[in-house]
């Protein structure tokens, strides 16, 4: 029977219906291994005990009751989140372009009470993604999202990344901000580098523009550190996270010092569901685990291992993978053929993996997944390679290189 949900995914042809750990069972009783955590998501992996009870204890308590009132579960996430990070104060939202909007509405409203509403331009780079509202398509700049969407949101402006001369030129007397994703995700994994990142800084405060991050990927853990910047020391003002800090539940949020967030009064920005009683929860939940001793530090650590074996791997099928690169457990391999179809091939050895742009696949499993875990991720890698290199003699001969 058709599908009566309207088709914009290209889903592959499994559904998962029990999931443990770093392991999904399929609705046919295969059992996969989850190296894409539902897009750097599943941080704590699947059906986590500790989200478990979290999210049950509240579901069993209160779900909902609008920001017309106190959210105590909320409170104590804002200022865990807070002491954590550069920032002072969060808004919660519900997805990441949701985070983004905000981060970006708080800009430019800043520099309007600063008495400077004609400050409203942010730049972006190329290869971004910010999400997909009408906004954030424009802010992302790439033909294939704003295609067909009428006229292109004014007021973002894209440049070339890691020219910082290209970034000093385009600062104008409109411009409000700089946002970048400190490693570009749907991009390709590409690390944007420290220097660059520092430059943007220094320009920012010799100009008076605030720096927003997008962490909605790379946050909460997933890069080795517990927010990307913290490998740069090139600190934002505005700070976006999304997919990992909800586990699996739908959340986001807006990170940003007061100074930023001085245009954010009552009434000018809002949600109906963002910070609700269940997120606030389960964001709390995932704290704790992220939060506790030493686990950052482990995924750093597993980071560098994964890392020394997927170099191995690249030297064993140097005609299928051409480069690893990322960071912690934000991985990427770049491969000679379509990462639709290496992502396909990996599925058919049981192991999930996520295609990005740039001819990259990424590998982005749940942070508690252990070094004998990974190996076996790796060993299924080795499968799908030669699965390709026997199905392909052009491949084997590098021809797609
Ligand atoms: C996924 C993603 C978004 C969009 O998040 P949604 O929850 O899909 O709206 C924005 N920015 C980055 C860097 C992302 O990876």
């Amino acid at each position: 029977m058709s599908s009566a949900i309207v088709p914009v995914y290209a889903r592959a042809d499994v559904a998962f219906e029990r999931g443990e750990g770093v392991w999904l069972t399929a609705t046919t009783g295969e059992r996969y291994l989850d190296f894409g955590a539902g897009i750097a998501v599943n941080a704590l992996g699947h059906a986590h005990p500790h989200l478990v009870a979290a999210l049950t204890e509240q579901a069993g308590k209160l779900w909902h009751t609008s920001n017309l009132f106190q959210i105590p579960e909320g409170e104590r996430l804002a200022r865990r989140l807070a002491n954590a990070t550069f920032a002072d104060l969060v808004f919660f939202a519900n997805s990441g372009a949701e985070a983004n909007e905000a981060a970006v509405k708080m800009a430019r409203k800043r520099h309007a009470v600063d008495g400077h509403p004609e400050r409203y331009r942010i730049l972006t780079f190329e290869g971004a993604f910010h999400g997909r509202t009408l906004a954030m398509i424009a802010a992302g700049g790439q033909a294939k999202y704003l295609d067909g969407f009428g006229p292109k949101v004014d007021g973002f402006d894209q440049i070339p990344v890691t020219d910082i001369g290209a970034v000093e030129a385009a600062i104008g007397p409109g411009t409000a901000a700089i946002m970048i994703e400190p490693i570009q995700g749907e991009g390709g994994v590409r690390t944007i580098p420290a220097p660059f990142l520092r430059g943007l800084r220094q320009l920012c405060d010799a100009r008076g523009l605030l720096l927003i991050y997008d962490e909605v990927q790379t946050g909460v853990g997933r890069t080795g550190k517990l927010f990307a910047y913290e490998h740069s020391g090139a600190v934002p003002d505005i700070m976006s996270i999304a997919k990992g800090i909800g586990g699996g539940f739908p959340m986001g949020a807006c990170l940003a010092t007061a100074d930023a967030a001085r245009g954010l009064t009552v009434g000018v920005h809002g949600t109906t569901f963002g910070g609700n009683p269940l997120a606030m929860a389960v964001g709390n939940a995932v704290l704790d685990e992220v939060l506790a001793e030493g686990f950052i530090e482990r995924v750093a650590r597993l980071g560098a291992f994964a890392r020394q074996r997927l170099a191995e791997l690249k030297d064993r099928h140097p005609d299928v993978v051409e480069e690893v690169r990322g960071e912690g457990l934000m991985i990427g391999l770049r491969v000679k053929l379509s990462p639709a179809d290496f992502a396909a091939a990996a599925r058919r050895r049981h192991l999930l993996t996520i295609p990005a742009g740039d001819n990259v696949v990424r590998l982005m499993p749940p942070l508690i997944i252990s070094e004998g875990e990974f190996a076996e991720g790796v060993r299924r890698l080795d499968q799908a390679c030669a699965d390709i290199e026997a199905a392909s003699p052009l491949v084997r001969k590098g021809a797609f290189a």
